[in-house]
């Protein structure tokens, strides 16, 4: 059999993912502050730490699948940007605050 030619190895490269970067990456986390991490230590305080600012104006008011009551306000952290829902449930002794996403240290 004459046809064999010697194996050249290919000269490009084989095919690989294009993509290196890792798929969360939406826009850099920037790390929570200390208040805000000691709000999330403790989220049922109701007095917002003094960095958070009051976003839009009226609580909403909406109902929890159970029927209850409750009113959300947002707020927003002057140092960090961290975005805070509050929470406050009708006849209920405590509040809860959300953060919008998750808190990075
Ligand atoms: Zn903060």
């Amino acid at each position: 059999m004459a046809g064999m030619k010697s194996a050249v190895p290919p000269s490009f490269p084989p095919m690989q993912p294009s993509s290196s970067q890792p798929a969360a990456s939406d826009t850099p986390a920037t790390p929570a502050c200390e208040r805000c991490l000691e709000l999330a230590a403790d989220p049922r305080r109701r007095e917002p730490p003094a960095c958070l600012a009051l976003r839009g104006t009226a609580p909403l008011v909406r109902q929890s699948a159970a029927g209850v009551p409750f009113s959300m306000m947002t707020f927003a952290c002057r140092d960090c940007g961290t975005v805070w829902r509050l929470y406050d449930r009708a006849n209920e002794l405590f509040v809860s605050w959300v953060p919008e996403r998750p808190l990075v240290r």
